[in-house]
């Protein structure tokens, strides 16, 4: 199990997931992977994971917005105008939502293994179990020690369902 940082190409970021890298070059050529925001199939490997917190795209927004008061960065950290305020806002839900649906995605095509994540993830990466969509829980260590190792794997924040 892969997890892809991808913009499409009007810039919108997401995250993808998939069993491997062949299956990502696989779903773009065949246009099957399309952008959630716009539908837009030109879509690549972006090398940031979204950050809706990051001063460079607070300052990417702003150039975008003809309208939006021109604030130097500097100040922009500080006192951020309403409307920056406003759009942040309206990120920080369609991220949210994004999250949702990404947890329902995980739970009805991966396999739960809990805490013995970083056994199973190794047992795949290594060949010694068949390949297959897992997710669970890893702790630090055990993070750190499958990527000295190089085992492929994404984390994500895991948003609390809104019916529970
Ligand atoms: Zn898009």
């Amino acid at each position: 199990m892969i997890v892809y940082d991808l913009r499409c190409a009007k810039g919108h970021v997401f995250e993808g997931w998939f069993p491997d890298s062949m299956a990502f070059d696989k779903q773009v050529k065949r246009k099957h992977l399309a952008c959630p925001a716009c539908g837009s199939t030109k879509v690549d490997k972006a090398m940031m994971a979204p950050n809706i917190a990051s001063p460079k795209k607070k300052s990417r927004a702003a150039t975008e917005t003809p309208t939006a008061p021109t604030v130097p960065d500097a100040a922009a950290d500080t006192a951020a105008p309403p409307v920056a305020l406003d759009r942040a806002k309206r990120e920080t839900a369609k991220y949210v939502k994004f999250l949702k649906t990404m947890r329902e995605h995980v739970e009805k095509n991966c396999d739960y293994v809990g805490e013995k994540f970083a056994d199973e993830a190794r047992k795949i990466h290594y060949g010694e179990t068949d390949k297959r969509n897992i997710y669970g829980e890893a702790s630090p260590d055990e993070t750190r020690a499958l990527k000295d190792e190089g085992v492929e794997f994404g984390a994500i924040p895991w948003i609390k369902r809104s019916d529970s």
